[in-house]
């Protein structure tokens, strides 16, 4: 009788306690209540802004549309209007899109993509009630992108290859994007095709 009593006032204690503890998880989707991510959190791809030139890194070069695991992307690229004057980019993006719904966050479009022209967000909140409502576009993709520059400071991380200013490229030894971007098993210039549907 007497350990039942003491087992039932170890219990209380023990609910006490944890109705008083601050709470360790939050409610979803509660603004107010959200974590803060951290750093190296891998939300979906956003596309990188050059802020010296003032067009995106990205030229289109569609090895990461190769080496997508789900095949979610899509690009075309054109000659960049601003070659050689304002950028050193000889071509640059035109078309991009990304079906979200299909990306599985892996990463490895970033890890392929030689121009530091995309990364993983922060952006995870994408749901949508249509099925295919998560396809991103370029604008997009470019202004998911700028947002996660501005918070966490980015840099790319080969300047001197990468940067598009023109100065840039008078002091460094590779020059950006010379070569026609094409199909390594073909040979042939790459074309985006229509993202398949889910
Ligand atoms: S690999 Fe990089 S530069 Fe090439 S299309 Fe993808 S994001 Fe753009
Ligand atoms: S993160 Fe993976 S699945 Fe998503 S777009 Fe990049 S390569 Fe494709």
């Amino acid at each position: 009788m007497i350990g039942d009593i003491i087992g039932f006032i170890g219990g209380l204690a023990v609910t006490l306690k944890s109705t008083w503890r601050e709470p360790v998880t939050a409610e979803y989707p509660e603004s107010d209540k959200r974590l803060n991510l951290e750093e190296r959190y891998m939300g979906f791809p956003a596309l990188t802004w050059d802020g010296d030139v003032e067009e995106p890194y990205c030229t289109g070069c569609m090895v990461c549309i190769r080496e997508c695991p789900t095949q979610c992307m899509t690009a075309e690229m054109k000659d960049n209007p601003l070659y050689p004057e304002e950028s050193r980019r000889r071509k640059i993006v035109d078309t991009f899109e990304i079906n979200l719904g299909r990306c599985i966050i892996c990463g490895i479009c970033v890890d392929v993509c030689s121009f530091d022209a995309i990364e993983m967000s922060h952006e995870h909140e994408l749901s949508k009630y249509e099925r295919n409502g998560n396809r991103v576009d370029l604008q997009s993709l470019i202004s998911m992108g700028r947002s996660y520059q501005q918070k966490v400071g980015w840099e790319p991380k080969n300047p001197g290859k990468n940067r598009g200013t023109p100065q840039v490229e008078e002091n460094s030894q590779s020059a950006i994007n010379d070569a026609e971007v094409t199909d390594s098993r073909s040979g042939e210039p790459m074309e985006g095709d229509e993202c398949p549907d889910l």
